[in-house]
């Protein structure tokens, strides 16, 4: 079901109830019915990024290989994303980074880190902001593309991966990253290691999900993640997967 097909259903279930209230004088508070579905239709939609409501997310790949992908949203941060690399560095683990355009300055040098160590860089918007899906078309567009060129002046690659801010997905912001064809990128593992939940809650929460083909998203912002993504490196190592960056395991380019 997508955003198109449901406004269909709206529009088809709403003429044949205004068409029985004409013949059979069937009362138009039905009418209530089929909008408050298609009210909770577009609240699922917008969501769950694994629904490709508004548009087409890869959430993972479809394959038999022991082979994962590890994300993290939210940096670069000068404190956390040093000791995710070293991390990574230290169980032979590659990664994709959706950084936050407005935390690069300053942090350029782990950019530059990033590419020389195999791991991928995305685009998670400029401000991030709480309200961001409010923005029109234009203002998604200037989110990216602002990103897209602090990116650019470090590593001298445009990014076309892109993991919209929370999940949630727009259409506005599904039109923008089409006309800048971005590649919109979801998880089928979220490991909500920024809520309240303990460390170990977490691990077990992410371990018990690892299949292949999986997507784990994680954020390279508090001491927890760190706990978090050891374990579930030497759990990953355990079980013979391969842990790389989100391009390599849906086979795609990261960069123009
Ligand atoms: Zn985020």
């Amino acid at each position: 079901m997508t955003y198109n097909s449901t406004r269909c259903y709206l529009i088809i279930a709403s003429a044949i109830i205004v068409l029985l209230h004409t013949f059979f004088t069937v009362s138009l508070w039905w009418l209530i019915l089929p909008s408050v579905i298609y009210l909770a239709c577009l609240i699922y939609g917008s969501s769950v990024i694994q629904a490709n409501f508004f548009a087409p997310a890869y959430c993972s790949a479809d394959t038999t290989d022991k082979i994962i992908a590890l994300s993290f949203d939210d940096g670069p941060d000068s404190q956390y994303t040093p000791q995710v690399l070293a991390l990574l560095a230290n169980y032979e683990a590659t990664a994709t980074f959706f950084v936050i355009g407005k935390h690069i300055h300053g942090n350029e040098s782990l950019l530059k880190q990033m590419i020389t160590e195999g791991h991928s860089i995305g685009n998670h918007t400029y401000s991030h902001s709480f309200f961001i899906d409010f923005k029109n078309v234009q203002g998604f567009k200037d989110e990216l593309n602002q990103t897209s060129d602090l990116v650019f002046n470090v590593i001298g690659k445009r990014v076309k991966l892109f993991r919209p801010p929370y999940g949630v997905t727009t259409p506005n912001l599904a039109k923008a990253a089409k006309l800048l064809d971005y590649r919109i990128i979801g998880w089928n593992i979220r490991s909500l290691d920024t809520t309240k939940d303990s460390a170990e809650v977490i691990t077990q929460r992410v371990q018990s999900q690892i299949k292949s083909g999986a997507i784990i998203l994680l954020h390279d912002t508090s001491a927890k993640t760190l706990q978090v993504l050891e374990q579930t490196l030497i759990f990953a190592q355990q079980q013979d997967y391969k842990i790389v960056s989100v391009e390599r395991l849906l086979k795609m380019e990261a960069y123009e």
